[in-house]
């Protein structure tokens, strides 16, 4: 993909997302209702296609993430995203910004 169509890609989808936004918290209550219906399940379809090409392999390393040498230990960036907007509720005893707060919120082991 070329720079010029990279930036307009990129630039698309945030303004569909600004729009969304914009959807989100200006629309009366019959158009966010409408919402539900057709860009919840758009977005779904997208998380579960991106989680889909970060899907660990079969030694527990992100088939996307990483150079050609070394790919990245799953869960990656994407997974802990994923996560971390989906499933974790935002408090302060659970919200952090830190480096190393990936780990904190993922679901202990067992
Ligand atoms: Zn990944």
């Amino acid at each position: 993909m070329n720079e010029v169509l990279a930036s307009t890609l990129r630039k698309a989808v945030y303004e569909r997302l600004d729009y969304l936004d914009r959807l989100v918290n200006e629309a009366d209550l019959p158009s966010r209702a409408s919402l539900a219906d057709t860009e919840i399940a758009r977005l779904t379809a997208a998380w579960r296609t991106l989680l889909a090409n970060h899907e660990p392999d079969d030694r527990g390393r992100c088939r996307a993430c990483g150079g050609w040498r070394r790919r990245r230990p799953h869960p990656c960036s994407v997974w802990t995203t994923a996560h971390k907007n989906l499933i974790v509720i935002d408090t302060p005893s659970t919200f952090t910004t830190s480096r190393h707060a990936a780990a904190s919120y993922l679901p202990s082991a067992g």
